[in-house]
């Protein structure tokens, strides 16, 4: 079996472009699909690509590398408003699947468990893409076609996620269900993102996984609470609301209902997490 794994990005285009090899991070999706105890055919590895590492903050906001880790994004100095991405990455499968995972590999699986997207929906995230073909930036939302399925074409890596720093304003929250406690693919989860001036919401973000085909932003729930008193805000989250704008099915981790019962509880906890307390909401 080739295996390559190039340090730089020129070189890893250059392979990806010619085709027929399986692209490599952490692997902890990829073994898991294979079913084997190795990989088949010709493969890419991306974690040692220079210009995929790291988790860096700039005045254009904050940069995850392609290849890196959970257990990189968990620990950097960031500030509040990824407090959600950040409890995610703690929460995700156990140390070792976080110290190997990368974000970047839990997009491209498009799972819609990953636990990466609501957070990073709450914090406008986008994806660099880039190919010899030219460098490309999308959405995520955008990114994220359906389960399994996403924009990335046969010659492209994702080379980064990027929060723009308007997007890193207020405080992050996450909540994740699972049958257990730790070691667990959600039942469902949901990230918020609250930016509070004057004791009101400014504006909220809210996003719930594992509870449609892709995660989702709840923009007609997220409308309502600007403007309301932080006293309020428990009860300005509107269940029913929440509950219409998803898709749930049966699997077997939870039933349809039972989905659509629990999310909205997920996102007021997560809501409320993200509210001051009330010495400090000013
Ligand atoms: C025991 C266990 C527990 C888990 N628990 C959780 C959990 O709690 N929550 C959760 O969300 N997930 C969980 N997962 C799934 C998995 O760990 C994550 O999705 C992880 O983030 C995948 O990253 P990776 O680097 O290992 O991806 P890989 O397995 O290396 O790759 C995944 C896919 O992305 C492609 N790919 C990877 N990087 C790139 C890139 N830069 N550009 C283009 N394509 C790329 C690969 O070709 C492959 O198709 C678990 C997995 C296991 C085995």
């Amino acid at each position: 079996m080739s295996y390559e794994r190039p340090a730089d990005l020129a070189r890893a285009l250059a392979l990806r472009a010619e085709g027929g090899r399986v692209v490599l991070a952490g692997g902890t999706d990829l073994l898991a699909a294979t079913r084997a105890r190795e990989l088949r055919g010709p493969v890419l590895d991306v974690t040692g690509v220079a210009e995929m590492q790291g988790v860096t903050l700039s005045a254009e906001g904050l940069r995850l590398g392609g290849a890196a880790s959970w257990t990189a994004v968990a620990r950097a100095p960031l500030p509040p408003a990824c407090a959600g991405l950040q409890a995610a990455a703690r929460v995700v499968g156990s140390t070792q699947i976080q110290n190997r995972g990368t974000v970047a590999g839990n997009l491209v699986n498009a799972s819609p468990a990953a636990d990466s997207v609501p957070p990073l929906l709450t914090l406008d995230a986008e994806v660099e893409l880039v190919s010899l073909r030219g460098t490309r930036r999308l959405a995520l939302g955008a990114f994220l076609l359906g389960p399994r399925r996403t924009a990335l074409a046969a010659d492209e890596l994702l080379v980064a996620v990027h929060v723009p720093a308007a997007a890193l304003a207020g405080q992050g929250a996450f909540e994740k269900l699972g049958a257990r406690a730790h070691l667990v693919i959600s039942i469902g989860m949901a990230a918020a993102r609250l930016v509070v001036a004057g004791g009101r919401v400014v504006s909220a973000a809210l996003a719930v996984g594992a509870c449609s085909p892709v995660a989702q932003r709840l923009g007609a729930v997220e409308a309502a609470l600007v403007g309301r008193p932080l006293a309020e805000l428990g009860e300005a989250l509107d269940p029913a609301a929440a509950a219409a704008a998803l898709s749930p099915i049966d699997d077997v981790r939870a039933d349809a209902g039972y989905r659509r019962a629990v999310a909205p509880e997920l996102l007021r906890r997560a809501l409320l997490a993200c509210a001051p307390a009330p010495e400090t909401a000013l």
